[in-house]
């Protein structure tokens, strides 16, 4: 006889073959009804969920919070169960579907402050003083020397205070773990596009770019004095990535 206690269909923890089928059948319904799904996939089986030195540090920040260090754990493996069928980032917030034990995959939204303008033009300042080439910006790879201007105060990842989350689950703890995999996911999403911390934070990325490459510019200028035409040449092309001659 059950005991309203252990009463397993309420309180107990869905496998991961369970979540896995859950997660495929939530998929096929969304495509059924015309809805796009993005889902979240994890590259790695175990150790970092994430690969890039970026999505890393994205991932030390939210466990550097002890507050959310208990949840954060579940969060991992439903990340790597592919519970997280749909994950979307916009400006200042995400909007997740994760799968749980119920049919219909939960809700999750995560609200980040917005940032001073201030702070933005620090960001962009300092990010186009230390980026060396705007081809391997602009495919996507972030020069590791940034690294601050991405984990320090008033950089672009949030403290806590600055993040509000909810999720249209049940559970009474302050950070569930739909929550927790979908924080787990962005790292993820991050990984394939660190431009999506720009997108999220929300600064304009072409704006960025532009004045990335203007200062770039203008400084190659100031040096110009003791640089021949031809080396000044040379420098505008690596920065654009082609060849001027
Ligand atoms: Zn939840």
């Amino acid at each position: 006889m059950a005991k309203y206690w252990n009463d397993e269909t309420v309180y107990s923890q869905p496998s991961v073959a369970e979540l896995k089928r859950r997660a495929k059948e939530s998929l096929s319904a969304a495509k059924k009804r015309g809805r796009k799904y993005e889902p979240v996939v994890a590259k790695t089986k175990r150790g970092d969920i994430c690969t890039s030195w970026w999505g890393k540090a994205w991932c030390s920040n939210l466990e550097r919070y002890a507050d959310y260090a208990s949840r954060l754990d579940r969060g991992k493996g439903y990340v790597r169960s592919g519970a997280v069928v749909d994950l979307q980032i916009h400006d200042g917030h995400v909007s997740a579907k994760v799968q749980g034990r119920r049919k219909t995959p939960y809700n999750v939204e995560i609200r980040i402050g917005r940032l001073s303008e201030d702070t933005v033009q620090n960001i962009i300042s300092r990010c186009s003083a230390r980026i060396d080439s705007m081809e391997k910006l602009v495919s996507g790879e972030f020069p590791e020397e940034l690294k601050d201007i991405f984990t320090e105060e008033g950089g672009l990842f949030p403290n806590p205070r600055q993040i509000s989350f909810g999720c249209s689950c049940p559970d009474w703890a302050v950070m569930c773990k739909h929550v927790a995999a979908v924080m787990y996911a962005i790292g993820i999403r991050f990984d394939e596009n660190p431009f999506y911390f720009f997108n999220l934070r929300g600064i304009d990325v072409d704006r960025f770019i532009s004045v990335a490459l203007e200062n770039k510019v203008e400084q190659m200028l100031q040096n110009a004095d003791c640089k021949s035409d031809r080396i000044i040449a040379e420098d505008l092309g690596e920065l654009f990535g082609v060849g001027l001659f």
